[in-house]
């Protein structure tokens, strides 16, 4: 039975255990069972043999200085020691993410109430968003076993992600969207692929789709499948990086977005690695997850005071969020609960106005996915769940450019005038 499992948790036709170089994977030690502990050797493994769980890296760190990281790259591989990465990974082309802007947020904070609030705006990354960090980390592995083809099931972003990076690395791509995906999104995959695939379905379809195609086809590394622990670790960036830049201290309250859960749930690992290490003082903060209200299954598992997630059919503007079952939602619960924070969830009419509220007090133009999350923390502080006068930092994951229509209806020109001097005083704009 298990050997079966262990079978199908594998990518088939790829370099085994034995066959990988040595360092392939830098200080990783080996994957461990998230539900039982168990350990197997690093490998294209992604569910444990014993109880079906999903497996995450486990390592043995070196010694870590502030200063050795400092001394690095201004992308995500100043942390390779803390990535299951080789030692070479600038070495192969990829696309060096990371390293983003933490923006102090005093208008935005002024307006909302909070006294210190940053905005870490991942919408900068090659090819804006949060998912270049991912895909650099599973494009290693994917190097490591020798795998043909790079793929993914995805809400938008991630395809965009996988398919440049491939470009770039020169690894044949194909990736799996929902057709009624936002146009922008599209283009952004196709531009980099001939292999772009419309599944007529939503998310949860598609995710299915590559979970059959994985065991089907030979030397297929599905990023955010048969990869995933190790495209999982590249979200941990996200936290050495907010870190590092609020001057080597931990942040005292953090919201979030949440799809799969898999970002919230590396930023909280990558915060206790740090005080593990000795790199910020060990301190209390409080973690929150932010969805939007038409695929909130984890905010209403949070609000029932239930440890299940009952999945749901999306329907939402904020489609980049939009996992109707996600596979870390649990992990999500139980991390906010135990830090104090929260989870909450938005309309989409608040995720529009959020959008243009962080574009007019801080010149961040967000996708759905941060107009969530800025609006989630709008709410909290409204509903009294986040304390606005303790150190806060917003994660923007994405783009607006990529779901213009999201705001184009609510916004445009103030008025449209004859190019005469009189036409435009009429207008009370002078
Ligand atoms: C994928 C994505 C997320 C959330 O990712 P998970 O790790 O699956 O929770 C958030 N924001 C944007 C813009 C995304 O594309
Ligand atoms: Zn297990």
């Amino acid at each position: 039975m298990s050997a079966v499992v262990a079978e199908q948790a594998s990518i088939p036709g790829t370099t085994q255990g034995s066959g990988l170089r040595e360092g392939a994977f830098g200080n990783a030690r080996a994957l461990s069972c998230r539900e039982c502990g168990h350990q197997v050797d690093l490998g294209p493994h992604y569910a444990c043999p014993e109880c079906f769980g999903p497996l995450e890296i486990a390592y043995d760190f070196p010694a870590v200085t502030r200063e050795e990281i400092e001394a690095g790259p201004r992308n995500i591989w100043r942390y390779k020691a803390l990535l299951p990465v080789p030692a070479d990974i600038e070495e192969s082309p990829n696309m060096e993410p990371g390293f983003t802007r933490l923006l102090k947020a005093n208008n935005l904070g002024r307006q909302l109430g909070i006294d210190n609030l940053w905005v870490k705006d991942d919408s900068t990354n090659p090819t804006n968003s949060f998912k270049d960090r991912v895909v650099a980390c599973a494009l290693s592995a994917a190097r490591e076993f020798g795998s043909k083809v790079f793929a993914c099931p995805s809400t938008g972003n991630l395809a965009n992600a996988v398919a440049a990076a491939g470009a770039r690395a020169g690894i044949k791509t194909v990736v799996f969207i929902p057709s009624n995906l936002e146009q922008p999104k599209q283009v952004n995959s196709a531009v980099y692929t001939d292999s772009l695939v419309a599944v007529d379905g939503n998310y949860d379809d598609v995710n299915r789709l590559a979970s059959e195609i994985a065991g089907e086809e030979d030397g297929w590394a599905f990023v955010n499948v048969n990869v995933r622990p190790y495209y999982a670790e590249g979200s941990k960036t996200l936290g050495y990086e907010i870190a590092e830049q609020l001057g080597w201290r931990l942040p005292d309250q953090i919201v979030i977005p949440v799809a799969s859960g898999s970002q919230l749930t590396k930023v909280h690992k990558a915060f206790q690695e740090l005080i593990r290490l000795g790199l910020v003082a060990d301190k209390p903060y409080k973690v929150y997850g932010a969805q939007a209200t038409g695929c909130s299954p984890v905010s209403v598992a949070y609000k029932g005071g239930v440890e299940a997630i009952r999945p749901v059919k999306p329907d939402t503007i904020a489609k980049s969020l939009a996992i109707g079952n996600p596979a870390d939602g649990i992990y999500v619960l139980d991390i906010c609960r135990e830090t104090g924070g929260a989870v909450e969830d938005i309309t989409d009419d608040e995720v529009r106005e959020a959008i243009v509220l962080l574009a007019r007090t801080e010149g961040i133009f967000t996708e759905t996915a941060g107009g969530t999350t800025v609006g989630v923390l709008k709410k909290l502080v409204e509903t009294g769940q986040l304390d606005p006068t303790l150190d806060t930092v917003v994660i923007n994951t994405g783009h607006g450019l990529k779901t213009l229509d999201a705001v184009s209806g609510s916004v445009g020109p103030a008025a449209t005038i004859d190019p005469s001097y009189a036409a435009f005083a009429a207008t009370g704009l002078a």
